[in-house]
């Protein structure tokens, strides 16, 4: 925007240079044809018209060369914008890009999660309900996690491993009866991994 309202202010600026140029130019003429038409005939008036002609010739270039800079400084903008412009262009793009990858980003995303809320709706359909707000609260007091695996004596959840006390009394217990890890309070999950 700063380099477009420079370009707009050298543009004015060009336009009243050449203006002036122009009134300068158009008074030279004037005076030129009063000059030839012969009608001032007093030697003074006719040596004051000469100087004066010589005098706007003088102006005129003068004024000429104020053309030309602002001209080139003009052009040093025009240049600037153009530049801009592109560069502009060349960023909106890496936007619009990175805007529609996070959009099919965002669209895959939903779709896994109504994959993922479906069947979760189907496993905790078969849990038996005290169980499974059981698991439930846990889940919201522990991180998010509700169940743990048991691995090699070591709850996955907290990362502790259980005393032989523990391990004894879960060794002991039904293969249906919900064991929890004394440390944390997750439900402890057995495989046969678990080191019993
Ligand atoms: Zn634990």
């Amino acid at each position: 925007m700063a380099a477009q309202t420079e370009e707009s202010d050298t543009a004015r600026e060009q336009t009243k240079a050449e203006q002036d140029v122009d009134q300068v130019r158009q008074r030279a003429a004037r005076d030129q044809q009063r000059l030839d038409s012969g009608a001032v005939t007093s030697p003074k008036d006719l040596e004051n018209l000469q100087k004066e002609i010589v005098s706007l010739a003088k102006r005129q270039g003068d004024l000429e060369d104020v053309v030309l800079e602002v001209m080139e400084r003009r052009e040093a903008a025009q240049e600037r914008v153009a530049e801009l412009t592109e560069r502009v262009g060349s960023v909106q793009a890496k936007i619009d890009d990175a805007n529609s990858r996070r959009d099919a980003a965002c669209q895959e995303i939903d779709g896994e999660a109504a994959t993922v809320t479906k069947d979760r709706e189907v496993v905790a359909g078969s849990v038996p309900a005290d169980l499974l707000k059981l698991y439930d609260k846990l889940r919201a007091q522990q991180g998010g996690i509700g169940a743990a695996k048991l691995y090699q004596r070591t709850c996955q959840g907290c990362r502790q491993e259980l005393s032989i006390t523990d391990v004894n009394e879960i060794r002991k217990a039904a293969p249906d009866t919900v064991v929890r890890c004394e440390n944390c309070g997750r439900i402890l999950v057995r495989t046969s991994e678990s080191g019993l």
